[in-house]
């Protein structure tokens, strides 16, 4: 079975390791044919992820050199181009299909779709100008965030306000040439006061099963993502119903593949934040703190190879090196810390590795990863 994976970086490199564990080959699609899955991966094409197959009508193309001898596509990332996906899939089966990527990539359409799966999200209103981002300022508060609809991740495209000040602020930068409306606009949100983040990583295959990947809780700084640490407990009666409406929304999809679905607890209440069509930062913990990895999962998901025990094997955390690379030495004196280097050339904000720890007992798993925060500084501010 040959698969086609669309994007290079560190999902698609633990996608591709999990492809080739179950004997599955696997052709990368990569921008530039540096990223990190195409040390794994020889048989690759290089070209933009925003390609469009129409202007390569006549001749030889990336489109069919990669289209050729495959059984099913799959992608590592939602910010590349639908009309991409959207040809691949006349060509090839497709997963998870292009009408949920389209609703991922658009985040105005990615709260409506939340909320008409019964799912619970935080005020918001579009807006893509002054006189649209007053009225939503009315009706959402200034205590707020505004954000691209599309393009956005690791808090990128996202500008926080906080009083009239801060909108005559940013209004005057855009006079100022520095703050510029994005053609597809935006989407104004209430600034929720949370008691935690959580998401959800769950697998659906062509059958219809599910496997789903114990709640993880997540803690975030300037916009990205530090730690993980699951199963943790939740509200059960919220959990459950979070859960139930989520499988139903996926059903109606028929989706295949793994998905996550970001949450904020707040009160007991579960808030949905948005939803990736893909394996997902928080479940990295799965590689080594549950029976199947989310990247196992999602691969025997779309190649119809049956779906694994999402169970956890114990307790798991994992901590986002950012920016700075971690000091392998210092590593080794954590029992346990098993370090995922994504070769990446170390920049501010770039997520350069994680590393995963398990443990048997809370209180064991707690002190391992305040030792490691130490060792590895959360993210910094964006400049
Ligand atoms: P990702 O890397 O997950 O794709 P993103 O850039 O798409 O991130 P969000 O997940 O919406 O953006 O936001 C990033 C982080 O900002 C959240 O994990 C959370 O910490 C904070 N945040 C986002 N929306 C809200 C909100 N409505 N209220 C409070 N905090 C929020
Ligand atoms: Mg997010």
């Amino acid at each position: 079975m040959k698969l086609g994976l669309l994007g290079d970086g560190q999902l698609g490199w633990m996608l591709a390791e999990a492809a080739q564990r179950l004997g599955i080959e696997v052709r990368l699609w990569s921008a530039a044919g540096t990223g990190t899955a195409v040390r794994l991966c020889p048989d690759h094409v290089v070209a933009p992820l925003d390609y469009a197959p129409a202007e390569a009508a006549g001749g030889p193309s990336a489109f069919d050199a990669f289209c050729s001898g495959l059984d099913v596509v799959t992608y590592e990332l939602e910010h590349l181009s639908l009309g991409l996906v959207e040809a691949l899939a006349k060509r090839v089966p497709v997963h998870p299909a292009p009408a949920v990527l389209a609703l991922a990539q658009d985040r105005w359409l990615e709260k409506a779709a939340l909320a008409a799966a019964g799912l619970e999200v935080a005020p918001h209103a579009p807006c893509a100008d002054r006189k649209t981002l007053e009225e939503a300022l009315r009706s959402v508060g200034y205590r707020a965030l505004l954000k691209t609809r599309r393009d956005g991740y690791d808090g990128k495209g996202q500008w926080r306000l906080d009083s009239p000040e801060d909108f005559e602020r940013l209004l005057g930068a855009e006079d100022a040439g520095h703050f510029r409306w994005p053609a597809s606009g935006c989407v104004l949100e209430r600034r929720l006061r949370f008691d935690r983040e959580l998401s959800l990583v769950l697998t659906r295959d062509a059958s219809g099963a599910f496997a789903a990947h114990p709640w993880t809780e997540n803690r975030h700084e300037h916009g990205i993502l530090y730690t993980s640490r699951a199963p943790v407990a939740l509200p059960k009666a919220a959990a459950e119903e979070t859960e139930a409406r989520l499988k139903d929304w996926l059903d109606s999809h028929r989706y295949v593949g793994t998905l996550a679905l970001e949450c904020f607890e707040v009160d007991g209440r579960l808030v949905a934040n948005e939803i990736a069509p893909r394996v997902h930062n928080s479940g990295h913990w799965t590689l080594d703190g549950a029976r199947t990895s989310q990247f196992e999962n999602h691969i025997r998901a779309v190649c119809g190879l049956g779906l694994g025990s999402a169970e956890a094997r114990g307790l798991a955390a994992m901590v986002n090196v950012v920016g700075v690379p971690a000091n392998p030495e210092l590593l080794a004196r954590i029992p346990g810390a098993r370090l995922y280097d994504y070769a990446k050339a170390p920049r501010a904000r770039r997520k350069l590795a994680h590393i995963n720890l398990c443990a048997d007992a809370d209180a064991a798993l707690t002190s391992a990863l305040a030792a490691l925060e130490a060792l590895v500084p959360p993210p910094e501010p964006a400049q």
